[in-house]
């Protein structure tokens, strides 16, 4: 199902917010419109496995995003790291859809913890700044961060758009090819750094984002793979995914 990717798991439109709210009421809204963004100070809960680094996943810089904050489409400046959404739907990983607890309530991340749907400013002061981003995390990993940075350079997402932009919108011709094999890169490369890293395949939307397969249907392409064969239709709106 498209959706749209939330910057962080705030929104000005809460539909539960009355004008008497004065705190949490536990209905669950914020919580299943996406997980949150970590920043500089969540650092520590990833790396002390507080929050499992399996259960998030990476936007990566120049990717087409939706900025619910300020109701617009725009492209990720850096990295941008979420916790994962749980059973095919956008609700925070760590949401107990029965009681609508979250299972980290003690070591929730800093938008979880400045979020009041009742009074935005909080989360307005802190969700685009010190971002956390991979380098941050796995930079120190001998071999592993030049991966990282040769998969971004190699499924780039400002390459993608400049195509894009030139083709006016469309991919035609070596354009065409060029973004092709940069998907047919970005599948075969997540099994073979697990294989060869002996990863938990679950951390490999952290290493290298979303697979390009799936996030090119954020600029209006729809790529899909047959067999050894790929078909490439263009959609006449480009949806969130
Ligand atoms: S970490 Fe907890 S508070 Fe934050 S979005 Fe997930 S369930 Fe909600």
């Amino acid at each position: 199902m498209g959706r749209q990717v939330n910057l962080s798991n705030n929104s000005s439109q809460l539909e539960s917010v009355t004008e008497t709210q004065v705190q949490c009421n536990r209905c669950g809204v914020c919580c299943r419109k996406g997980g949150p963004a970590f920043h500089l100070a969540d650092k520590e809960l990833l790396e002390k496995g507080l929050i499992q680094t399996a259960n998030v996943y990476t936007i990566r810089k120049g990717e087409p995003i939706y900025d619910n904050v300020k109701d617009t489409t725009t492209t990720a400046e850096t990295d941008i790291i979420k916790i994962k959404g749980s059973e095919n739907s956008w609700a925070c990983f760590y949401l107990n859809s029965e009681d609508n607890s979250c299972q980290v309530y003690e070591t929730r991340p800093l938008e979880c913890r400045s979020l009041k749907c009742w009074d935005t400013r909080d989360i307005e002061n802190v969700y685009r700044v010190d971002r956390l981003e991979r380098r941050d995390l796995v930079s120190g990993v001998e071999g592993l961060w030049q991966f990282i940075e040769d998969h971004q350079q190699d499924c780039s997402y400002q390459k993608i758009s400049q195509l894009l932009e030139s083709g006016q919108g469309k991919l035609e011709g070596e354009a065409k090819e060029t973004v092709l094999e940069m998907i047919k890169y970005d599948l075969a490369v997540r099994p073979m750094i697990i294989k060869q890293g002996q990863l938990d395949p679950n951390l490999i939307d952290f290493l290298l984002g979303r697979p390009l397969i799936e996030t090119i249907g954020l600029f209006g392409l729809d790529i899909q793979k047959k067999g050894n064969s790929y078909i490439f239709k263009t959609r006449k709106q480009a949806p969130y995914v």
